[in-house]
């Protein structure tokens, strides 16, 4: 059962940030309200005051210049999928976007609140973190700008300050030649494990490493070290086997409801297969 709580709606940065300092630990920002209000309802977390940040206007923008493409914070993972500049310029993005939960919790859930709540078993920061994608952040002192891959830092846990809020998530765009894909399994609600994989491949070979980041296995997402595979036959069938070697050996499976350990280390090799050969199959 849902406890008292009072919804505060700001229209401002800075009256988000004003109301931020003032409640302190007794308040909460909030965006689409997926995990918040489950969350308390569960009653595993309490808030007596929430921040409610969708009227900031500014928030809820999209768009792409020549090199990045900035996501608002309070723009949701179906804006996002639906964004006609995303798919353009960044097509893998939207792609896990549609294949987010279900269609009632994308048209709610944020992409910032996603990242914000630090859930092991998502989608997007296993992309983010293999696209170098980084969080910019507001506080009372200033702004920072943060990788996402320093952004997580465990279970349910980030770098975000108490004073803080996000403003949007900004990512390079890659290349031309650069081919991007993510893979997941997922027979529960949540993936069980996500692979994105970042590369560009010529005349068969990777030109430098491929860049390989699995994701919702483990407590946070994890990058593959794959430094001996530069300039590697990507078609070359023991070169994916041992990119998914690696990747197995990167991650510490959480085991739960979707398998153990082992089991999804299996997952976590054949799914890095996977993303290395839909990323070639689309290679030039
Ligand atoms: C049934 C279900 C299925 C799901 N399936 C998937 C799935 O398949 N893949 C996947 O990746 N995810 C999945 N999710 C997670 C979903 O993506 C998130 O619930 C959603 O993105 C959270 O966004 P929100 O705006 O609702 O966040 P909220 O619930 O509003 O907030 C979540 C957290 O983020 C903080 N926060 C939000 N915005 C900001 C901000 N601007 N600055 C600072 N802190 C902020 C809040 O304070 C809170 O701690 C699922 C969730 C549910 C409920």
């Amino acid at each position: 059962m849902l406890r008292r709580f009072d919804v505060h709606k700001v229209t401002s940065v800075a009256e988000a940030l004003d109301l931020r300092q003032r409640f302190g630990a007794d308040a909460a920002i909030y965006a689409g309200g997926t995990e918040l209000l489950l969350a308390m309802k569960m009653g595993v977390a309490r808030w007596p005051n929430l921040i409610d940040v969708k009227p900031i206007a500014s928030l809820a923008d999209i768009s792409a210049t020549r090199d990045t493409l900035r996501i608002g914070a309070t723009a949701t993972h179906w804006d996002i999928e639906r964004n006609t500049e995303v798919r353009r310029v960044l097509p893998a993005l939207a792609q896990l976007e549609a294949n987010v939960a279900n269609v009632r919790v994308r048209a709610a859930g944020t992409l910032a609140g996603n990242l914000a709540f630090g859930e092991p078993h998502a989608d997007p920061p296993s992309l983010l973190v293999a696209l170098g994608a980084r969080v910019l952040l507001e506080g009372k002192v200033g702004s920072r700008s943060l990788p996402v891959a320093e952004f997580i830092t465990g279970m349910y846990e980030t770098a975000l300050a108490a004073d803080e809020i996000i403003l949007a998530i900004e990512i390079p765009l890659p290349a031309r030649d650069v081919r991007v894909a993510y893979v997941k399994f997922q027979i529960l609600e949540r993936p069980s494990v996500g692979v994105a994989a970042v590369a560009t491949v010529r005349d068969g070979r990777f030109v430098g490493s491929p860049g390989v980041v699995v994701g919702a296995v483990d407590e946070m997402p994890r990058r593959v070290s794959t430094s001996q595979f530069a300039g590697a036959d990507a078609h070359d069938v023991g070169t994916r086997e041992a990119i998914a070697e690696a990747a197995g050996a990167a991650v510490e499976p959480t085991a739960d409801l979707a398998g153990d350990v082992e089991y999804k280390r299996h997952l976590v090799g054949v799914f890095a297969q996977r993303a290395l050969a839909s990323l070639v199959a689309t290679a030039a």
